[in-house]
């Protein structure tokens, strides 16, 4: 079995999910009293958010290949960056490291494909929903079709991750906003929603939503157990 390399802490609410996912894949396919091969980084979210709201880009860059760099010291055969937005930066830490990175959104675009659906609806931050490091990569390499929330629904998503579920708190309220949302992706022609950001699964699971979700922390996870295993 390969040591999974995991970067996460951003936040440690959905890093706990990768832990418990990446565990129970390898024990479901081993057995006994088998469990992943891991190593963790995981940083202060604090220090990172600040980083990001600030668009100092080129110190959270710093910083991630710092840690991948550690992770490799460490003994990790690969690395797995428990965020969609941290990808960001992911051609750069690629670049620094001779570890294979396990890229989220190839493992979601290969789960959608195997869900024979084209057509996307994209839930995230702000910066993965409105920049191209992301979405680029689901339409150039992967060839869907992703569409994006209107504006005042981008604030919505954006404040929910940062100021609720990063910090554990699931609201109803949030919920209920975040279902309206996706049923006018729906009515936009979405035949799925990734869930791109490893947090809201946390708030939205498949029993609130007629539309199948693609919950990316669970979708890398599982990738990740997979590919140790591989
Ligand atoms: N975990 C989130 C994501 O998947 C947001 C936190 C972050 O900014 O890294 O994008």
């Amino acid at each position: 079995m390969k040591t999974i390399g995991l970067i996460g802490g951003m936040s440690w609410e959905s890093t706990v999910e990768y832990y418990r996912i990446v565990n129970e894949r390898v024990a479901h396919r081993l057995g006994g009293l088998h469990s992943a091969r891991c190593v963790l980084y995981s940083f202060d979210f604090d220090e990172i958010e600040t980083l990001q709201r600030r668009g100092a880009w080129d110190e959270a860059t710093r910083r991630m290949i710092d840690a991948a760099r550690a992770v490799e010291r460490a003994g990790a055969d690969f690395l797995v960056i428990c965020t969609n937005t941290m990808h960001k930066m992911a051609g750069d830490v690629q670049a620094a490291v001779r570890l294979p990175l396990l890229h989220i959104a190839d493992a979601t675009a290969e789960r959608i494909q195997a869900a024979e659906l084209h057509k996307v609806g994209l839930l995230a931050t702000r910066f993965t929903m409105e920049e191209d490091f992301y979405k680029g990569r689901l339409v150039a390499k992967h060839g869907l079709d992703v569409v994006v929330p209107a504006e005042p629904e981008r604030r919505v998503v954006h404040d929910v991750i940062y100021n609720e579920l990063c910090r554990g708190e699931i609201k109803d309220e949030s919920r209920r906003q975040f279902r309206a949302i996706i049923e006018r992706l729906a009515d936009a022609g979405c035949a799925g929603i990734i869930l791109g950001c490893t947090e809201i699964g946390l708030l939205i699971k498949q029993e609130h939503c007629s539309l199948p979700l693609f919950d990316t922390a669970v979708i890398h996870a599982e990738a990740a157990a997979e590919f140790a295993l591989a």
